[in-house]
């Protein structure tokens, strides 16, 4: 018999042989940011990727191992998924509808990404590969009232899905579906709804509604202002979901039966003069609307279906706008504070 301490150096030795390895592509993206870092909190192994180089980053974490790659090479992808059990696939070219509606051809070149990623995926035998679709393949016409019914996953087809995103989004589900099929390669699929929290894209073109009303309310916080521009008439309608509940879902959703791409958003809906009062509340303050209708703004209203999350895994996302709302808009309001002059 060994004594304790060789026991407990081999039982040490064997979890780290035992240390699952997941990549997560897009970290240095708002999502992947946050999916390292809960990956690393529960003992993974974690390779991080993105085109950007890591100075770059919203949060590059220490604990993992950090690559700039541009995963539209398939070589890149080759030398991405090596040695990795668990893939998270999450590189996208992407942004809110400012930049979707403008941008639709580079939207529809992260299919590059795609295929590439689940190519090198099969020749490796990873043990999974969970992809981010989007709420952006459901049919336009579907959504075009503020008082939408929640989109169930079957609405999906007969397909008419937002034009260049949503399109490029539809048909790597569909890879995702027949690599399973014909290569036995195990995916998963979420399609996420609206996603805000802090450590993400709040100004640029790219950022979102929670994001770009969060900056808007803490520059006119900061400088004095008394009003913000809202695209649209603010009577359209969104569900947002904060980001822990989004990792959360992912986590369950990769680590669950292979199924349909799911839903994974919140069924609360809002306008967004509602997105609004919640920002200004949280700021303690009261702006003017300036209302830009020539403006970007997407589906009129867009609400998620959560009876099949619920039945699958037992769970949906559950944090109330105004919660989630709190920590994004102290985030945003304090990389604008950091870098405003400093008045003598
Ligand atoms: P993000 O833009 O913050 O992150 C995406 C990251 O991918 C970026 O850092 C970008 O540099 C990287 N990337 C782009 N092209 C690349 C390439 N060729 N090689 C390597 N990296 C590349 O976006 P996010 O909000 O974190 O979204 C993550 C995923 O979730 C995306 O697939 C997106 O389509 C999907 N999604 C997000 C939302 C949302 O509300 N944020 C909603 C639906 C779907």
């Amino acid at each position: 018999m060994g004594t304790s301490q060789e026991t407990n150096g081999r039982a040490l030795r064997r979890n780290a042989a035992r240390r699952r390895t997941a990549l997560v592509t897009g970290a240095g993206g708002f999502i992947g940011g946050h999916l390292v870092g809960a990956l690393l909190a529960e003992g993974f192994s974690v390779r991080a990727v993105d085109r950007k180089s890591p100075d770059r980053w919203y949060q590059a974490h220490e604990g993992a191992e950090s690559l700039e790659l541009d995963l539209s090479a398939a070589d890149a992808c080759a030398r991405a998924v090596r040695g990795i059990d668990d893939v998270y696939n999450l590189a996208a070219d992407m942004g809110g509808m400012g930049f979707i509606e403008s941008s639709r051809a580079a939207c529809m070149l992260s299919v590059l990404i795609s295929t590439n990623m689940l190519v090198a995926a099969r020749d490796e035998g990873v043990g999974t590969f969970f992809y981010s679709s989007s709420a952006c393949v459901y049919p336009v016409q579907q959504q075009d009232t503020p008082d939408v019914a929640p989109l169930e996953e079957s609405d999906a087809y007969p397909a008419m899905a937002e034009d260049g995103y949503g399109w490029e989004k539809l048909f790597s589900e569909r890879m995702c579906r027949h690599f399973s099929e014909d290569f036995g390669l195990e995916t998963r699929v979420a399609r996420y709804h609206n996603v805000y929290g802090p450590h993400g894209t709040f100004e640029g073109g790219r950022e979102k509604a929670p994001a770009a009303i969060c900056r808007k309310v803490a520059e006119a916080a900061l400088t004095g202002g008394d009003s913000l521009e809202i695209w649209g008439d603010g009577k359209q309608t969104r569900s947002f979901m904060y980001i822990d509940d989004c990792i959360e879902g992912t986590l369950r959703i990769a680590r669950g039966p292979r199924l349909e791409p799911l839903n994974l958003g919140t069924s609360e809906l809002v306008t967004i003069n509602e997105l609004v009062d919640a920002v200004e509340d949280v700021a303690g303050t009261k702006l003017r609307r300036d209302y830009n209708t020539d403006a970007p703004q997407g589906v009129r209203g867009r609400n998620s279906d959560n009876t099949l999350i619920k039945r699958h895994l037992g769970w949906e996302p559950t944090i109330p706008l105004r919660e989630g709302i709190a920590p994004t808009y102290a985030w945003i309001h304090e990389q604008l504070r950091a870098r405003a002059p400093v008045s003598a």
